[in-house]
Order: C-alpha cells, then sequence, then structure tokens
C-alpha cells in the first residue's frame, strides 16, 4: 500500500481522527493514529503526517509548509469549509468502508460489495443535495458530536475562559447561535465554536460577556456593579474582565463570528440577581 495515493476514502477517515485529536497527538506512536493505520492499511507515520497536513490547511491559523500540501488535501479541507455537514456525514461512511475492506479478503472483494457504502451514501441525500428525513436525525446527532469534539479537542479540553477541564463540565458553545442561524456553517465548523464550561457558555449566550477581536474577555460593565451585592459574580464572570482567553490550536473563533455576537448579544438584557 505504500507509495501508493491516497484514496478519498482514506483522507475522509484521517480528518475525521484530525478532528478528534488534540495538538501533539498527531504522532505515529499515539494509539489512535496506530488503530486508524491498520484499518486504512497505512503506516501510522503517513496518518501522522496526513494529520500534520490537514493543520496546515486551517485558514484561521499562519502555518508553515502551506506549499507541500497535496491538491486533493486542499479540496478535501475546502469542501469541509464550504460544506461541513456532507464531509461529516462522509467521513463517518468512509471510516465504515474502510473497516469493511480491512475485514475481509482483499481479493474476495467485489465491486458490489464496495459500493454498499457508496449506495448508503447516495441515499443520505436526495437529487438536489437535501438530507432524506429517514437519515436527517442520525445526520443531526453526528453533526452535534463532530462539533463538539473538534471544538473541546481544539482547546485541550479546557474553559478557554477559566481554564476549568472537568470534561463533564464542558460545552461547545456556538458563536452565532442556533437560533440566530440553521446554516451548516454555523452548526459544524470549528471556528464558531468556543470550549466553555457551563456558567460561562450560559452567561455567553445571555450576553453577559463577549470577546473582542484580540479574543480578550470583555465583561458588561453592568455586572461590575452587582459585585457588591453578590461575590460570586465577581469570581465567576467580573475577575476574567480584560483577560486574553485560552487559544485553540485549531481554527481560531471567526472574528466576523464574534463582531456579530458583540452585535447582537452582548449587554443585550439588564443582568439582575436574584431576591
Ligand atoms: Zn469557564
Amino acid at each position: 500500500m505504500a507509495g501508493k495515493n491516497w484514496t478519498d476514502d482514506q483522507r475522509y477517515a484521517a480528518l475525521s481522527l484530525y478532528f478528534e485529536l488534540e495538538f501533539g497527538q498527531f504522532d505515529q506512536r499515539n494509539k489512535k493514529v496506530i488503530a486508524l493505520s491498520q484499518v486504512i492499511g497505512r503506516s501510522p507515520s503517513a496518518v501522522a503526517f496526513k494529520l500534520g497536513n490537514y493543520a496546515n490547511l486551517d485558514p484561521t491559523l499562519d502555518r508553515k509548509g502551506f506549499s507541500n500540501v497535496s491538491k486533493a488535501d486542499r479540496e478535501l479541507i475546502e469542501r469541509f469549509h464550504r460544506s461541513p455537514e456532507r464531509v461529516v456525514a462522509e467521513m463517518a461512511r468512509a471510516i465504515e468502508r474502510c473497516k469493511l475492506a480491512a475485514s475481509i479478503d482483499i481479493n474476495r472483494v467485489g465491486a458490489s460489495d464496495h459500493n454498499i457504502g457508496m449506495e448508503e451514501a447516495a441515499a443520505a441525500f436526495d437529487v438536489s443535495g437535501r438530507k432524506t428525513t429517514a437519515t436527517a436525525e442520525v445526520t443531526v446527532r453526528r453533526g452535534q458530536s463532530f462539533f463538539r469534539d473538534a471544538v473541546l479537542t481544539g482547546y485541550k479540553n479546557r474553559c478557554c475562559v477559566c481554564g476549568l477541564s472537568l470534561t463533564k463540565m464542558l460545552e461547545a458553545a456556538h458563536i452565532i447561535d442556533h437560533s440566530a442561524s440553521d446554516q451548516e456553517i454555523h452548526r459544524l465548523r470549528p471556528d464558531n465554536g468556543l470550549s466553555l464550561c457551563r456558567n460561562h457558555h450560559r452567561a455567553f449566550d445571555c450576553g453577559c460577556w463577549t470577546l473582542d477581536e484580540n479574543y480578550r474577555v470583555e465583561i458588561d460593565h453592568r455586572m461590575h456593579s452587582l459585585v457588591k451585592h453578590d461575590q460570586r459574580v465577581e469570581e465567576v464572570l467580573t475577575c476574567f474582565d480584560g483577560k486574553d482567553i485560552f487559544q485553540p490550536f485549531r481554527y481560531l473563533p471567526s472574528k466576523e463570528y464574534i463582531a456579530w455576537h458583540r452585535e447582537n448579544r452582548f449587554a443585550q438584557v439588564e443582568p439582575v440577581l436574584g431576591q
């Protein structure tokens, strides 16, 4: 297999792993890298190299080595940015097809066997590219799971405001939220996400704080006057005013989306304390 061009399924399967791993895990000794290399029939070092290529294509970061990336990899990442929902769905199917191919005698695999996955893929979308109802629910769940994993691992599984790393307390927040947009790029692209603990997620959605263009926390100034009545407001919110967030290694939050949050969510509602 070594030396042969990567197939589309192998590229999709590797892209799926890319979004599951944290920075520093793109390594041929990493267990998940080894497991995927066995499934797709490539060496662990080839898989690790591919993950590095994907990192080089992150549009939100200034990476070196961009020019060495293959056209096919570049096109795959561009496709993900345009149509993340379809690419996320295709990643799951590609892994299944690779597993199937790895589990049976390669010489006995007829074209019809290999096409099972392709037919399934075709059935998931009608001719206009819309999802069929039968698969819509699965697609939504898969998308939610993808977004959470891709955002949280990007931030090393901690809240980007307070640093909390208890995974049960962490959520992938949307900067442009569901009620404002149901577009797939807003639902699924990691640059519309922030890794936040539940407190900071809720406070962000309520407009108690936002980010400035240098990725610094800005707290609704009215919060400061509440501190004398409730010290916890300082501990949870105002003590982070002006502080830098922990930045992700992958997909910095989009400045366009942050500007939207500042304009449409930040400080829209008067903060009040319970009586
Ligand atoms: Zn937090």
